[in-house]
């Protein structure tokens, strides 16, 4: 064995010299795409949304009493306990108020970690998205990978919204287990208009996209130690300034220059390798 070692070194040295032993970004994330299986282990979110990794992932049943999983093959519908628990008992919440069926979009992978296409958050079971359409029935097997979600902005304006939507959100952020909920900065004026006094608008924050699903994000969960929180949010509803840049030249700018960027792989925490490697 030493012999060996001994014969391959200088050639081992070689590539890692030249880096050609690290995989590539798209190698990386294709690794992660492989996993299948959650990890054994309790759950335990590891890292941030945006760099890191579930342990101990349950999935979410493709359908239940009030709410159907959308796109099953993409085979996003796992997390951590707390967001199925969350996600079934606003399905609940939304039958109760007889506002339809919940159609539940990505949630995170097995094992959590980077998604080769899509999000950039999602990593460590606590993200999901959720249309804004409530049909009153749920729609079939058949459809359920065919159909997408229809979009509520067209032309810069809101369009197709109606009072049963502020109400999904307003139901979806009473949880106090959610961190923020994402939606397209047009649908977050409205709310600023129509809402003024809501205490709720605080939790609603902009972001690019989201004019056909709302980002519901939940904080880490109590105990979970290796689990980094978000930035926390400016006081206040987040009407102002905060909200008037996502209608700027600048942000326009931005999001051009976001499409131009290639997606990086994150630097995951060590404890994700030793996750992915099990
Ligand atoms: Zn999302």
């Amino acid at each position: 064995m030493r012999i060996l070692i001994i014969i391959l070194f200088p050639f081992l040295s070689t590539l890692i010299a030249h880096g050609e032993t690290k995989p590539s970004d798209q190698e990386q994330f294709a690794l992660w795409e492989k996993l299948v299986q959650p990890s054994k282990g309790e759950a335990m979110p590891i890292g941030n949304y945006s760099a890191g990794c579930l342990q101990g992932a349950e999935s979410l049943p493709l359908s239940g009493p009030a709410f159907v999983v959308m796109h099953p093959e993409r085979k996003r519908y796992f997390g951590h306990p707390e967001l199925l628990s969350y996600i079934k008992s606003l399905a609940s919440t939304v039958r109760d108020n007889h506002l339809g069926i919940l159609l539940v979009g990505d949630m995170g992978r097995p094992r959590g970690g980077p998604m080769i296409s899509g999000h950039a958050s999602h990593q460590i079971g606590l993200d999901v998205d959720l249309w804004y359409s409530l049909p009153k029935k749920a729609p079939r097997k058949a459809e359920r990978s065919r159909l997408s979600a229809g979009h509520f902005t067209a032309n810069g304006k809101l369009a197709h919204w109606n009072k049963k939507l502020t109400k999904l959100l307003e139901l979806a952020i009473q949880n106090p287990s959610v961190d923020r909920i994402f939606v397209n900065p047009i649908i977050k004026q409205s709310l600023c208009r129509s809402e003024k006094e809501a205490a709720w608008l605080h939790k609603i924050r902009p972001w690019w996209g989201h004019d056909d699903h709302f980002h519901v994000r939940l904080n880490c969960p109590a105990g979970s130690n290796q689990c980094q929180p978000g930035t926390p949010i400016p006081d206040g509803p987040g009407c102002d300034s905060d909200l008037a840049w996502w209608f700027s030249e600048d942000a326009k700018k931005t999001l051009i220059d976001r499409g131009k960027k290639e997606r990086v792989f994150p630097v995951l925490p060590a404890a994700c390798a030793a996750l992915s490697a099990q």
